[in-house]
């Protein structure tokens, strides 16, 4: 399969390569230059097949022709060590929950897949070096990338995080692993760890001297892996006879994770319509209304995964739909929610079913209850644990939410971190000397 650069400036690449760069040399995202129909027969049965041989599938429409078939169904296998399952919340709300993965949430999903199809490809390279990722995050990145490439062969990961600027359960989530795995604390705030992090990749004696890569979630091998759990939740609707007008809520951000379930349903997946939950963060839901795309810088709010002020998969949205805002209308509606809002919905949710929301999967529940029609059936991403947010959670709604064993486990761990300036200089000093 090929892929096109969104920016159409860039040469086509192989997905060896669309997953070695991440972005294309005209900084646009890589798109595969078709998406394959799955055959109805697959359809038909789906709901007989298992979370992993369905992902296997989807998998193989989408890189069968780039790795060897063994090799994809190891792959999928070993990143899907988790389930995904669709859960009932009130009437005819359902919860895809995403966060039974290692670092509870939906992220594990592709970086996990993206630690192995990289270290696929990195193998099949003449005399391989080590490759060494560089990630930035204000939190969950970070967490979900570390835990992803943990103990994969042949792959470093530094992880740059701002020093007292994470919530304390999300820094032991990538400080606490070793392995293959460096915790980087930067005396700075996110915006100077993505700095260095960029003046890296440019510094050509840097790159002469390591083989450097990102794990930005624009990655093809990051986003598309995520369309695997919209297939599995339509198979466990479809087993229980509640398939037929499915609504799929997705609460976004940089709107990767909704723009998977846009690849999905090109390649057939029967889901009527899709909502795209903002938070205050409303660029999306402006442009819904008005046709005009128009970012601003992000606001910080209770659902800070989502604090995206100018979303990078838009530019594959508009891409995949022709730039046509009619069409894209047609397909997705939008919602926006303050964080008085998200707090509202935590609670009446709690208070009518007694499910425990994230702040995040507040915004998706809430724009089924706001958005649903009669005889529509709404599933909605739950995108994180709530116990990864237990402060704002226990204070929102009273409660003392209890911490997952694997979450305890990883505050259990020894911090390990390598202090670092926020001066190129002595990053780069640093990265020389590994
Ligand atoms: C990253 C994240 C989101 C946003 O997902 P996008 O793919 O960026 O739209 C939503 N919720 C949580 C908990 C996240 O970590």
């Amino acid at each position: 399969m090929k892929y096109y650069s969104t920016n159409g400036k860039a040469p086509i690449a192989d997905l060896h390569k669309a997953v070695v760069k991440g972005l294309a040399e005209d900084r646009g995202l890589y798109m595969p230059e078709r998406i394959n129909k799955l055959p109805q027969e697959f359809f038909d049965n789906i709901e007989k097949m298992s979370f992993q041989e369905i992902a296997y599938t989807v998998a193989s429409a989408f890189f069968g022709e780039d790795v060897e078939p063994e090799a994809l169904h190891d792959i999928v296998y070993d990143t899907l060590q988790f389930d995904c399952p669709v859960v009932n919340v009130k009437d005819d709300i359902y919860t895809l929950e995403l966060f039974h993965g290692p670092t509870l949430a939906f992220k594990d999903v592709g970086a996990r897949f993206m630690a192995r199809l990289l270290q696929y490809f990195i193998k099949q390279e003449n005399n391989h070096k080590e490759v060494n990722v560089l990630v930035a995050t204000s939190g969950d990145t970070g967490s979900a990338v570390a835990n992803g490439f943990l103990g994969v062969d042949g792959i470093h990961v530094y992880v740059l995080y701002p020093k007292g600027k994470v919530s304390p359960i999300q820094e032991c989530q990538f400080t606490t692993l070793g392995k293959n795995i460096t915790a980087i604390e930067v005396d700075g705030v996110f915006d100077d760890c993505q700095a260095l992090v960029k003046n890296a990749f440019m510094d050509a004696e840097l790159n002469e001297h390591m083989k450097l890569t990102s794990a930005n979630s624009i990655n093809v091998a990051r986003f598309l892996p995520q369309a695997f759990y919209y297939f599995n939740a339509y198979a466990r609707m479809k087993e229980q006879g509640k398939a037929d007008n499915l609504v799929m809520c997705v609460p976004s951000g940089n709107f990767g994770n909704i723009c998977a379930a846009l690849f999905g349903h090109q390649m057939g997946l029967p889901i009527k319509r899709f909502i795209a939950a903002n938070n205050a963060n409303d660029i999306f839901y402006n442009y819904l209304q008005t046709g005009k795309y128009e970012p601003k810088p992000s606001k910080q709010t209770l659902a800070n995964a989502m604090d995206v002020g100018d979303p990078s998969n838009f530019a594959r949205i508009y891409d995949l739909y022709g730039k046509s805002h009619a069409k894209i209308t047609s397909l997705i509606s939008g919602a926006t929610y303050s964080d008085e809002q998200i707090k509202e919905t935590m609670r009446e949710c709690y208070k009518a079913s007694g499910y425990i929301l994230d702040p995040h999967g507040a915004c998706g529940y809430q724009a089924l209850v706001d958005g649903l029609q009669p005889g529509e059936v709404g599933v909605f991403c739950e995108t994180a644990h709530p116990a990864k947010f237990k402060e704002k959670v226990d204070e929102i709604l009273g409660i003392d939410v209890e911490i997952p064993e694997r979450l305890a486990n990883f505050m259990k761990g020894t911090k390990q971190s390598v202090e670092m300036s926020k001066d190129f200089a002595d990053f780069k000093a640093y990265l020389l000397k590994q």
